[in-house]
Parts: structure tokens; sequence; C-alpha cells
């Protein structure tokens, strides 16, 4: 096993590769906590990243493949191991399909699909971060999630290139099968649309993305909705029974609603505060820490677990 000085200037002797060491993951997150990653690497093609991907792995170092880090909690402590980015960022069109790379933002994909009157992602207008990460976790909003788009997905394991059709990708929400096979990298997707009419999408963005920017302010240093959402089919009988129908909308249940009723909204540890108007979310102030988070999402847990007797369930991905 050699160190990391040596590993990073292999890395660093890729081409297309840009290597950091002792990377502080307040400057890759969204919400800006935790500490440093032991590297931090950059690969800007599809081979350089495979490349860069297999290196890390073959000197025995842990590897996490992240995005734009608008999902991400760190841990205090930092990151053992390489945090590795493809940056490849290409988006072709070509009829009704889009074939955007794992690095591509995803608001421009959204922004190409207007362009193209192709309809769905229009409604995913402000959901932060990268294609890739946007795949893994299934993002959606406004009724969409993205695996209704999904055709394929290309992924890299064990330096191969290989790719699932969408049914492989067993998507569920805030769900694929990326969340099990870690070893499976995306490298990009091909989505799949159906024709719309340019005003009206537009139109819908601009309001979504009104609405959106009102609840969450560009520099607010969060992670969205810090907790999963519940099927409301999914519930038990007595929980189901005390919620008001204008609480379920396309089948799910806003894990803010009951934590708006269980008091959370205002509370506080340390930097961390849950918004007064969105109690599923929470914000850093500034010089918030992972501990203090992790010490809110406790609290958060045990009062609707005591009053509802329903185990809220993290969205966002830990890493450390
Ligand atoms: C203000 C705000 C609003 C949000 N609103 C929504 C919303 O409405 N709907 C929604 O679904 N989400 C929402 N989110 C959450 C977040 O934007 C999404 O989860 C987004 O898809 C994360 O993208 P990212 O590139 O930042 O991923 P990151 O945070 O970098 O990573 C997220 C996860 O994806 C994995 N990953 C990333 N890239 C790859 C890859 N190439 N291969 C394999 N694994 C990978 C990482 O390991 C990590 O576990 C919101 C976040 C914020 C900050």
């Amino acid at each position: 096993v050699i160190g990391i000085e040596e590993l990073a200037a292999k890395l660093g002797s890729l081409t297309e590769v840009q290597v950091r060491v002792n990377a502080p993951m307040t400057e890759y997150t969204r919400f800006g906590l935790g500490g440093p990653a032991e590297l931090l690497v950059d690969a800007k093609s599809q081979d350089s990243f495979i490349d860069a991907h297999q290196t890390i792995v073959e000197n025995g170092l842990p590897v996490t493949v992240i995005g734009g880090g608008t999902n991400l909690v760190v841990a205090d402590q930092g990151v053992t191991g390489a945090v590795l980015r493809f940056c490849g960022n290409a988006i072709r069109l070509e009829d009704n399909t889009i074939h955007a790379e794992a690095g591509a933002i995803l608001q421009d994909v959204v922004d190409a699909s207007i362009q193209a009157s192709l309809a769905g992602l229009h409604t995913m207008t402000r959901i932060p971060g990268w294609l890739g990460a946007a795949v893994y976790g299934n993002a959606g909003a406004y009724g969409n999630s993205i695996h209704q788009f999904v055709r394929s997905v290309s992924y890299a394991r064990n330096g191969e290139v290989e790719s699932f059709s969408q049914a492989e990708c067993e998507f569920a929400y805030r769900e694929s099968i990326f969340k099990r096979k870690k070893d499976c990298v995306i490298l990009a997707a091909q989505l799949e649309l159906p024709s719309g009419d340019q005003l009206q999408l537009q139109s819908q963005a601009t309001k979504i993305q009104q609405i959106r920017d009102a609840k969450y302010p560009p520099d607010m240093k969060c992670a969205g909705s810090i907790f999963k959402n519940f099927l409301f089919e999914k519930l038990p009988y007595e929980v189901q029974r005390k919620i008001p129908d204008s609480k379920v909308t396309g089948g799910k249940v806003p894990s803010a609603y009951f934590l708006e009723v269980a008091g959370a909204k205002g509370m506080r540890a340390g930097q961390i505060v849950v918004a007064d108007y969105h109690a599923n979310l929470l914000y850093n102030l500034g010089t918030g820490t992972t501990e203090q988070l992790k010490d809110l999402i406790r609290q958060l847990k045990h009062r609707v677990y005591d009053r509802f007797g329903l185990h809220l369930e993290e969205e966002v991905q830990y890493l450390s």
C-alpha cells in the first residue's frame, strides 16, 4: 500500500485528472459541514474517470463518487480515502432522447429539455446537483421523478463500461440499484421524453423556480429535505386515519407534516436549525457541525416516533 502523497502524484500524472490532498469538504458540499477528504479527485473524461477510479481501488484506498455535493453530510472528522468526481458534462440531443454525462448540471439538462420542447424534466427546475446523482437517488419534484424518463444508464464497474435498462435500475421513490451497488459508478444516462409545448413548459418552470427560490434561497447551506416522505399506502392504518386528505399528494405524505405536528419548526442544535416555515428543512447558519446536525436529527426522529410510531428515514447521504 502506498502513501497518500504518492497516490496523489500517481493520480495527478493521469491526463485530465486533478488532485487535491486534504481537501476541505465544506468547499464541495452545499451544507458546508464536515472535515477534509484525504484526496479529492476530479476527472474530466470518461476514460480518465475510470482510470482514476481503478487506480484508487487498486491501491487499496476507499473511494466515494460524488457530484455537486448538494445531498451530502460529511463527518466532522473528514473522509477516509478518496472522493472522486466525474466532471464530464456533455449533453446531446437526438429526437426525443437526451444523452447526458453524469457530471452535467441537472439544471442544464432541464434547460436543454425545455429548449427542445420535451416535457417532464421541467418540473425538476432548481433541483440542485448533477445528473449522475439525480439518477442515483431518483430525484424528483412536482409530480415527476427522473426514473420516468430514464431509458438506460451506463456505469463503470471494475474498469468495464456496462449499462442497465430502466427496469434493471430498480427505481423506487428516491431509490435505485446504485444505492445498493456502490461499485457501479454512473457515467451517463439516456433520457427519453414526450414532446410538449415550449412556452407552457417554460412558464411552469418559471413558476416552480420562483416557489423554490423563496423556499431555498440560493445561498442557504442545506441539503433540501432531510428526511424522505412517506408513501400513504405503507403507513399503518392508525396513522393513515389521522392524516387530513389535503396532506396527501401523489400518494405521498410529507415528513414535514409529521414533523410540524411534533413541534419541529424552529428547533435548533448549535448552528443547525429547522426552518420556521418548513419542518423538513434543516440548515446551517454558518459554522455548524455534523455532530449538531446529527443531534437535531436524533431529536426529530424521537419526536415523530413518540407521537406517531413512525421511523423517519434520511434522504441525505452520509460521507465519512
Ligand atoms: C435546496 C435543495 C433543494 C433540493 N430539492 C430536491 C428535490 O426537490 N428533489 C430531490 O429529489 N432532491 C432535492 N434535493 C437533494 C439533491 O439536490 C439531490 O439529491 C441531487 O440529485 C443531488 O445531486 P448532487 O450532484 O449534489 O449529489 P451529491 O450530493 O454529490 O451525491 C449524492 C449521492 O449520489 C452519489 N453519487 C453522485 N454521483 C454519482 C455517480 N456518478 N455514480 C454513483 N453515485 C453517485 C453520491 O455518492 C451520494 O451518495 C435538494 C437539495 C437542495 C440543497
